[in-house]
């Protein structure tokens, strides 16, 4: 059965009063780490005594797709940026490592407890765990709620006329806009509550942050991409790869260090968007709509949503998939945006969207190793919109396209950097190619490749794969899973 996803824990919600005398609360903090705006920090501050705990969770940390050193110290920069507007209010962030259906409860107990509230989540592994939590609460007559998400509209909100959520993006925006921006929740001036021991943060990577990391950094991002007017110049800009033209807020909003509603508020949405503004508004709707498909599609976190793909053939060469990795692949916009995401942790969407293609299409690799590679590698990485945008560019999601609309890396590439800025600035060897060339280099002679200081073959790569070849492959290895499916389809009737 479908159960309403927002309904989930409605039973443990009716049981729990707002209660008039002093309780205490422990505030558990996963993708939510600010105080302003924050619904479940409101309903546990309101109750009495908050306890706020941050827990290391090994079959989180352990997983190799989140072993993402950049991803890992911005964390860690979030966390104590968390702590210190906290302890400005009177308490301090509880950290503890461990199975979390031992560590909440065994916290529960310290403090006295009877609630645990956290804000929601959607992918697989959060639901299993949180189902584990709350049992483990109960057995001990703690109640668990969910309160508030990090999405804009909770998952399950947006039903659709059939019921069944939607599939296809501009019907799910239309509906999403017509929600109403929330009002902000202020966050307390005080806090109170039991002290209990800390184990301290020494479990994540320390160093400096890929970029700077709190609700103050933050909060100055949101600013100045509104103040500069990058916000009102969004649709014009935010495909020209030089121009760098987008709001860098993934990283916040992933953390939940920035509520999308805060954003909303921000530019205006809550009372009467401007035109200009609506491009980056309709953008932003993209995060709840792939997390409400993982809400209602969880198996889209192991393959793809579209059956036919699943027994799709890959090639999966493991030295393509390396040239790939390295920002080798000699295709110059493909290997700029991968050399940019390794060095900073975050790849421009557009550069995103190329690499992906790069991989699935020409280089005939599975779109899960591209997925992980991805999560490994972005501060950003995000579950619900890294997969949601693997399985855009592969076709096996909910892209409306069809799959043989196969990105070209060269036409994409005179399209979004037409001077070839972005290429120059991250794969340097190409720095001296002349502009016709810049894409294309392979098509240089010789004396323009001594010229440019640039021998293919030596500095840079010559194509590693033929694009128009590798692209009629791909298009018969899809047809191909079509007719078989079609074909199982056929003999289970
Ligand atoms: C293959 C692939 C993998 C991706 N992996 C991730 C990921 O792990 N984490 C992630 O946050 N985004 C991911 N994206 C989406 C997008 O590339 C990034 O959100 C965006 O580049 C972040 O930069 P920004 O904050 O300047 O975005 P802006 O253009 O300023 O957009 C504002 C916000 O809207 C949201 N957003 C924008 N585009 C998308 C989108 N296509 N899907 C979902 N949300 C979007 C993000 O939260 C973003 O911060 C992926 C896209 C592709 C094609």
């Amino acid at each position: 059965m479908d159960v309403p996803y927002s309904a989930r824990y409605a039973s443990a919600r009716a049981t729990i009063p707002h209660v008039s005398t002093e309780a205490t609360t422990v505030l558990w903090f996963r993708r939510d780490l600010r105080v302003d705006d924050h619904p479940a920090l409101e309903r546990a501050s309101s109750r009495g005594g908050v306890v706020a705990l941050w827990v290391a969770d090994p079959a989180l940390l352990g997983a190799s797709h989140h072993r993402a050193p950049k991803r890992l110290r911005f964390l860690r920069g979030c966390l104590e940026a968390l702590d210190a507007v906290l302890a400005d209010r009177g308490i301090r962030l509880v950290v503890r490592s461990g199975d979390p259906a031992d560590v909440v409860s065994a916290v529960a107990r310290e403090a006295g407890a009877d609630l645990v509230v956290a804000t929601d989540d959607v992918t697989p592994y959060s639901r299993r765990r949180d189902a584990a939590v709350a049992e483990a609460l109960t057995a001990d007559g703690v109640a668990f709620e969910p309160v508030g998400g990090p999405w804009r509209v909770p998952p399950g909100d947006l039903a659709g006329s059939k019921g069944y959520g939607y599939l296809v993006f501009t019907p799910f925006w239309r509906a999403w806009d017509q929600v109403p921006v929330a009002a902000r929740i202020a966050p307390p001036d005080q806090l109170h509550g039991p002290t209990l021991p800390s184990e301290g943060l020494g479990m994540l990577p320390a160093g400096e942050p890929p970029i700077a990391a709190g609700p103050d950094a933050a909060r100055g991002r949101l600013e100045e991409f509104i103040r500069s007017g990058a916000v009102d110049r969004y649709g014009d800009d935010r495909d020209v790869l030089a121009e760098d033209g987008t709001s860098h807020l993934s990283a916040d909003l992933r953390m939940g260090v920035l509520s999308p509603a805060q954003v909303g508020r921000a530019i205006g949405a809550a009372d009467g968007l401007r035109a200009s503004r609506v491009p980056f508004w309709r953008q932003l709707a993209w995060r709840d709509f792939y997390a409400h498909h993982m809400a209602r599609h969880p198996e889209i976190a192991e393959g793809a949503l579209k059956p036919a793909y699943r027994a799709m053939q890959w090639d999966d060469d493991p030295a393509l998939l390396a040239a790939w990795r390295e920002g080798r692949t000699g295709f110059p916009l493909c290997d700029a945006g991968m050399r940019q995401m390794r060095e900073t942790g975050w790849m421009h969407n557009r550069a995103r969207m190329v690499a992906a293609s790069v991989l699935v299409k020409d280089l005939l690799v599975d779109w899960r190793h591209g997925e992980a590679e991805f999560m490994r590698r972005l501060v950003d990485g995000d579950p619900a919109n890294n997969n949601g945008g693997w399985q855009w560019t592969a076709g096996t999601g909910t892209d409306a396209a069809p799959y043989f609309r196969v990105f070209n890396p060269v036409l994409q590439a005179k399209r979004f950097d037409p001077t070839g800025a972005y290429v120059r600035r991250w794969v340097p060897e190409l720095a001296g190619v002349p502009d016709r060339f810049i894409h294309e280099p392979w098509r240089m002679d010789d004396a323009t490749q001594a010229e440019a200081g640039c021998v293919i073959g030596r500095d840079y790569p010559a194509p590693v794969v033929d694009h128009a070849l590798r692209r009629d492959e791909a298009i018969a290895r899809y047809k191909d899973a079509d007719a078989r499916y079609a074909e199982r389809l056929g003999a289970a009737a």
